[in-house]
């Protein structure tokens, strides 16, 4: 694993593309992922960004924004005008590319030093994504910032299956992201279960159940068709994971999946779609 410690000019990312529908802005306090060799980096759109990547291999390499807490200070009011004089709320995701409680966070914690930045300057909005139970380590200041601002958590569990065949274990178990989902729903935090991407499900209408049960707000449906950043889900269809997926389910490779585990879901919990879905627009049956 290849670290550097770099110093950002910039740390709030005015929002393009899908993301403009999700937030104002994106906010990624390292670049690259220490969770890039696991399931997750397999089917991780975010591999697929050369410019992030500069020709790296994706899980090979870690940049670490030792000065993103500063930053977000020093130009946060700013954003958040431009963000207003644009009639939107001053809307951070955090994090579009990255995972905030990757393994080197407990080391460098800048994403906990930003979120006591934002305790002395919050957005609007604030949502935070994350495939990683270490977000536990920074419960009680995610309960604080959520009386400050709007802030939604959105837990990355893209299915009730484990392990797919051939693929490598995901940075946290199923069971322990829904512990997670459940702490968090108990210290009164608005959780998000993401399936995204979906991945084929044993048994959809005893997972749903149990999301409700533990007190899950909504869930996100996002298949890689669609998802990727492409319409039909090109950048997926070269790696693996398609080929891992169609080997427990061939139906699960095809939209029409995402739209059939969608309607089981509705029956449990409001359900959003993909970037619709991401930006906080869900509907029940
Ligand atoms: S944790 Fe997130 S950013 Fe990291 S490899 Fe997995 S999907 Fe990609």
């Amino acid at each position: 694993m290849g670290i550097t410690e770099v110093q950002c000019r910039s740390i709030l990312t005015r929002a393009s593309g899908y993301l403009r529908e999700v937030c104002s802005h994106s906010l990624n306090p390292y670049t690259g992922c220490g969770f890039g060799r696991s399931a997750c980096g397999v089917g991780c759109y975010v591999r697929h960004n050369t410019w992030l990547t500069k020709g790296r291999d994706w899980g090979a390499f870690v940049d670490v924004k030792t000065n993103a807490p500063e930053i977000y200070l020093k130009t946060c009011e700013a954003e958040q005008r431009w963000a207003h004089r644009r009639g939107r709320p001053f809307s951070v995701f955090f994090s579009s590319s990255t995972e905030p409680w990757q393994p080197l966070e407990k080391k460098y914690r800048i994403t906990r030093q930003l979120l006591a930045a934002m305790q002395v300057h919050p957005p609007d909005e604030l949502i935070l994504q994350t495939h990683s139970t270490a977000m536990l380590d920074d419960l009680s200041i995610v309960a604080e910032l959520s009386r400050r601002c709007r802030l939604r958590v959105h837990v990355s569990i893209e299915g009730d299956t484990e392990r797919l065949p051939g693929l490598p274990p995901p940075p946290a178990s199923v069971t322990g992201r829904i512990e997670l989902l459940r702490q968090l729903s108990s210290a009164g935090i608005f959780a998000v279960a993401c399936l995204s991407p979906l991945y084929p499900m044993k048994r959809p209408e005893s997972f749903f159940e149990q999301l409700a049960e533990v007190g899950v707000d909504a869930v996100v449906i996002d298949h890689f068709i669609e998802g990727d950043g492409t319409a039909e889900g090109s950048r997926t269809l070269k790696t693996e994971l398609p080929g891992s997926m169609a080997a427990m389910d061939s139906e699960s490779t095809h939209l029409g999946y995402r739209d059939r585990i969608a309607a089981i879901a509705q029956s449990y919990l409001p359900v959003g779609i993909s970037a619709s879905g991401f930006a906080g627009h869900y509907s029940k049956s």
